[in-house]
């Protein structure tokens, strides 16, 4: 009884978890605080200074039973500021250059509040109504804004979705040929399914092909070479599938790349098509990253061979202003997904199909299956607020900016002869090392070098936070430039902090 009375008293009616009133005064508290953050977050080293186990040794061992009076958001906030801001890596960050951008804007993150305010689960058609229709709006609408061909839009008789990440757009794709083949050869021969792609491809691709079950053994991993420009050359790849179709193996699907991760390569995706789809190939195009510069006209060229392939996935949240997560992923043939991975004997969900029937011509989707799970976000809200609220010229003029400031950065590298760029920048990512120094110098040491100097820059406080790749076998660092905040002086100031080190490591070299 008292128990009962204790607990009335200290815990809020479920009801009040959801208030107005509430949430309106949490809301601005929240706001004010990622405000105050963006407006201060080039006071923090890009990278954290910490060791492991740092957080969790200043944390209770578990939940409190009640929650921290007065103002439990204020103290929890109060948390993020002292403990955890200090000990994230800041990727929004005007000085971050790493890996590739998580690309933020203000409607990107009012975008996910609003979904996550509205909270919806539009696994049918009929689970909700608005949120599927609107995808299917947005997949077109973010198409067109990327040049693709009619033949992937709803318009065109393909389709798309918004996934999480690359890495499940690319394993749905590939269950989907998997599936579409073995119908045609029997589930017998699922041993005998080849994939194909290049040593620059992204590692979500084994990834894939070891989860869709086919062997170790049959994934081809062929060379791109330096004067290839780092793109999967077509001849090699014909030689592969010719041995593997003279040894009775099948050819099942080639993961091509628009902008490789470690250099921005590109393959000829025109030229692997031509080989590929003799053989009955499923071609996808991995442009993960690279996609977003299909936005500018002056990459539009690249979308023009994307009509002879099957699929092309591509990461909002990486350059397109999409706060995480985004992938969209086109097919010409969605039905082959939702062969693999449709689900029609759950009797639960079966009024989609209902629904469809009182259609006439609109496209009525069950998004669970085109994807892995059953539960899935209202994506499409952020992705159409992005596009109406920037409108495509402002998304292009954002990719503009920094393949431009990038360009200023591959001009500053090239104009220091102690320097050399390692692949010829595409996008906004450049790729540059210390050359070796003396005629003498080992490859070894010149790799030491610029690992040397890779950890100086990051260590430097105010300095610049990149990454690395090793590239036609040295070691490299990457300056990718695309976080919003980045404006000109931070890539000039990074590039004086790269100088400076090198003229420290070499002074004693
Ligand atoms: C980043 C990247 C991926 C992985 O993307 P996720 O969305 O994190 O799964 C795949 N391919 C390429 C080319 C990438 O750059």
């Amino acid at each position: 009884m008292s128990m009962s009375r204790g607990l009335q008293n200290c815990t809020p009616r479920p009801a009040q978890l959801l208030d107005s009133d509430v949430f309106r005064r949490q809301g601005h508290q929240v706001i004010d605080f990622i405000a105050e953050y963006y407006s201060r977050i080039s006071d923090y080293p890009v990278h954290p200074y910490v060791l492991p186990g740092f957080l969790s040794r200043r944390l209770p061992e578990a939940a409190p039973s009640q929650p921290e009076q007065p103002d439990p958001l204020s103290a929890a906030l109060n948390d993020v500021r002292d403990l955890i801001l200090p000990g994230i890596t800041h990727w929004q960050s005007p000085r971050h250059f790493a890996h590739f951008p998580a690309s933020s804007s203000t409607i990107g993150a009012l975008g996910e509040a609003l979904a996550a305010g509205i909270n919806v689960v539009p696994f049918t058609w009929a689970a909700s109504p608005a949120a599927t229709e609107l995808e299917v709006v947005v997949m077109d609408w973010l198409g067109k804004a990327l040049h693709l061909p009619k033949s992937m839009l709803f318009e065109g008789g393909g389709g798309g979705t918004l996934l999480g990440t690359s890495c499940e757009a690319i394993l749905c794709v590939l269950v989907a040929a998997r599936d579409s083949k073995l119908a045609e050869v029997g589930d017998g021969r699922i041993g005998d399914l080849v994939v194909y792609c290049s040593d620059q491809t992204h590692f979500a691709f084994h990834k894939a092909a070891r989860i869709a079950g086919l062997r170790k053994d049959n994934c081809r991993v062929i060379p791109a070479r330096r004067e290839d420009m780092y793109a999967l050359p077509p001849a090699a790849l014909q030689a592969a599938m010719q041995t593997d179709v003279e040894a009775g193996l099948i050819p099942l699907l080639l993961c091509s790349s628009m902008g490789t991760t470690p250099t921005t390569a590109v393959d000829p995706i025109r030229e692997l098509c031509a080989v590929a789809s003799p053989h009955g190939v499923w071609v996808h195009v991995d442009a993960a990253y690279a996609g977003s510069a299909l936005i500018c006209p002056e990459f539009r060229h690249l979308a023009d061979s994307v009509d002879a392939v099957d699929s092309l996935s591509m990461n909002p949240h990486k350059w397109l202003l999409a706060n995480n997560d985004c992938c969209a992923l086109w097919l010409k043939q969605p039905s082959a997904l939702v062969a693999a991975l449709g689900t029609d004997d759950d009797v639960i969900l079966k009024d989609a199909a209902a629904a469809a029937a009182t259609d006439d011509g609109v496209p009525v989707v069950d998004y669970k299956d085109w994807q892995i799970s059953l539960t899935r976000r209202f994506r499409a809200l952020k992705v159409w607020l992005v596009l109406r609220c920037y409108g495509t010229d402002g998304l292009r003029d954002a990719v503009r900016a920094h393949v431009r400031m990038a360009a200023a950065f591959e001009d500053m590298v090239t104009s220091d002869a102690r320097f050399e760029v390692v692949a010829t920048r595409l996008f906004a990512l450049v790729c540059f090392r210390l050359r070796p120094p003396t005629a003498a110098t080992s490859r070894c040491e010149a790799d030491d070098l610029n690992k040397r100097l890779h950890a100086a820059v990051n260590a430097t406080r105010e300095g610049p936070y990149m990454s690395s790749a090793v590239v036609g076998g040295a070691y490299v660092l990457r300056c990718a430039v695309g976080s919003t905040l980045t404006e000109e002086r931070h890539v000039r100031d990074a590039w004086k902090v790269v100088q400076d080190h090198a003229t420290l490591i070499l002074a004693v070299y």
